[in-house]
C-alpha cells in the first residue's frame, strides 16, 4: 500500500513527499497529454523511459555545472529530488521553426533560425499557458529582472550542452521547455533546473530521416510514440536494447548509490 503523501499530482507526473525534510520523489507516470489536455492516452512503459532519459540528462547537466533539484533515481519510475518553489513560467529555447513558433510567425516547419530564442509562457492551465514577455514577469512579480537574466543563461547553457549532446547520437535539437525553482541554502536562494528534459517537453529529429523521436508523435498522430522514445533512450546510452521496460511498475530496484541499475 502507498502510504506517502502526495504533494501534487501534474499531468505526467506525481510529486510525493520525500524521506527526509526538503526532499521529494518525483514520480513518472505512463499518461501522455496534449493540447491542455483535451486529448489523453496511456502510452506504457513512457514513464520508465522519461524517467531514465531525464536522468542522465539532468546528470549531465549537474556534471557541467548547472544546478539541478536532481539528486538519484530510486526505481524504474521514481527519482529523489530537492524540493523547490517553483518559478510559474516554461522556458522555451529554439533552433529550428517548428510547432507554435512556425503557425505563429508563418515560418516553414524545419527553417534554421538566426540564433537560439528564448520564449516564456506563463504556467496557468486555465489560460492555456499564454505567452508572456519580460515586462509581463516582473510587472507581476512571477520572477524579479536579476531571475529573469539567470533563467535565460542557464536556458542557452542547457541548449548549448544538449545540442552537442544530441548531435553526437545523430539527433536535431529543434526546441525544448525547462522549468526552474528557488532553492534556499540558508540565507542564500539559487535557481536551479527542475521538473524534467525528455521526449515530452523537447523536439527531436532523426538527423538522417528527419523521423520525429517526440511527442509529436502523439500530438500528430503518428504512432510509434513508445518506439520513438526507446530509440532515443538507447541512443543516450539508457536502455538495455534486449530487455524492453516492463510497462508495470513500480519496479524497485536497489540503490547502489551509482545511479546504475544493479
Ligand atoms: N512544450 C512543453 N510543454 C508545453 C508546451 C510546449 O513541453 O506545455 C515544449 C514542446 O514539446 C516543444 C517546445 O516546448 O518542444 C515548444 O513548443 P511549442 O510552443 O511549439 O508548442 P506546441 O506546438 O507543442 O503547442
Amino acid at each position: 500500500m502507498n502510504r506517502r503523501r502526495r504533494v501534487y499530482e501534474g499531468k505526467a507526473k506525481v510529486l510525493y513527499e520525500g524521506p527526509e525534510p526538503g526532499t521529494l520523489i518525483q514520480h513518472f507516470k505512463d499518461d501522455a497529454t496534449a493540447f491542455n489536455a483535451k486529448k489523453h492516452a496511456l502510452i506504457e512503459g513512457k514513464g520508465v523511459l522519461n524517467n531514465r532519459i531525464s536522468e542522465i540528462i539532468f546528470q549531465r547537466l549537474g556534471e557541467i555545472g548547472v544546478p539541478t533539484h536532481f539528486i538519484k533515481r530510486i526505481n524504474m519510475r521514481e527519482q529523489l529530488i530537492r524540493e523547490v518553489e517553483i518559478i510559474p513560467l516554461e522556458v522555451v529555447v529554439r533552433n529550428i521553426a517548428a510547432g507554435s513558433l512556425a503557425t505563429r510567425l508563418g515560418l516553414e516547419e524545419g527553417t534554421a533560425l538566426p540564433r537560439s530564442i528564448i520564449e516564456f509562457y506563463y504556467k496557468d492551465d486555465k489560460l492555456n499557458d499564454p505567452m508572456v514577455s519580460e515586462e509581463h514577469i516582473t510587472a507581476f512579480g512571477w520572477a524579479a529582472p536579476g531571475e529573469i537574466e539567470e533563467l535565460m543563461s542557464l536556458a542557452l547553457r542547457i541548449n548549448d550542452f544538449l545540442i552537442g549532446l544530441f548531435l553526437g547520437i545523430g539527433i536535431r535539437l529543434v526546441d525544448f521547455k525547462v522549468e526552474f525553482g528557488r532553492m534556499w541554502e540558508n540565507e542564500n536562494m539559487r535557481i536551479v533546473l527542475a521538473d524534467e528534459i525528455s521526449p515530452d517537453c523537447c523536439r527531436l529529429w532523426d538527423m538522417t530521416s528527419g523521423e520525429k523521436l517526440d511527442k509529436d508523435r502523439f500530438r500528430r498522430d503518428l504512432g510509434g510514440m513508445l518506439e520513438a522514445y526507446q530509440e532515443v533512450a538507447k541512443r543516450l546510452g539508457v536502455l538495455n536494447e534486449n530487455r524492453p521496460p516492463k510497462g508495470a511498475g513500480p519496479v524497485l530496484v536497489a540503490s547502489n548509490g551509482t545511479g546504475k541499475q544493479s
